[in-house]
């Protein structure tokens, strides 16, 4: 498995309907915590992610959300945004990817997983078989754990990235 995304980004709302078009994306499966809202904040969703959202329906890229998050949350944000939402889906298994492409009636080829996770996010949609958009983690990490899988996180991006495999679009320096 490749521990390289293809896409790197700072926010999500940088996933423009032009630039999705221009890979052939016409969906994504969003991960929720760190990615959408910070894991600790109940809501409401940022202004900027729901104009992002609407911005990107408008320009006919479904989206659905495909979480680890508990039921409760997930189906609040789903409803915030009018998309269809699963979780938890217990990522890094590929299930939930696969319900995301059956309900937004997808392809592999045609959607993108977003994600702020290597072991989760990304190991789950390498397995789905989908291109993946690794996004910077919306809080510091707090738990001693976490802090030390973000370690272990980084250097399996560094060593991807020394591997010359498919070059990132928009690497991290
Ligand atoms: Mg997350």
């Amino acid at each position: 498995m490749r521990c390289r995304p293809d896409l790197v980004l700072d926010r999500v709302t940088e996933l423009t309907p032009k630039k999705l078009q221009a890979l052939g994306v016409r969906g994504l499966l969003l991960d929720l915590d760190n990615t959408l809202l910070p894991p600790t904040e109940e809501g409401p969703l940022p202004e900027e992610v729901r104009t992002w959202a609407r911005a990107l329906e408008e320009a006919g890229i479904r989206l659905a959300l495909v979480t680890n998050a508990k039921p409760r949350r997930v189906r609040r944000v789903a409803a915030a945004l009018g998309v269809p939402g699963a979780g938890p889906v217990a990522k890094p298994l590929p299930f939930g990817f696969l319900w995301g492409l059956r309900v937004l009636g997808l392809g592999r080829d045609e959607a993108l997983a977003v994600g702020d996770q290597v072991f989760t996010d990304l190991l789950g949609a390498r397995l789905a078989g989908l291109r993946f958009a690794l996004v910077r983690p919306l809080a510091k990490d707090a738990l001693p754990h976490t802090r030390w899988l973000r370690r272990l996180e980084r250097r399996c991006l560094e060593a991807g990235g020394s591997m010359k495999a498919q070059p990132s679009e928009e690497g991290r320096a």
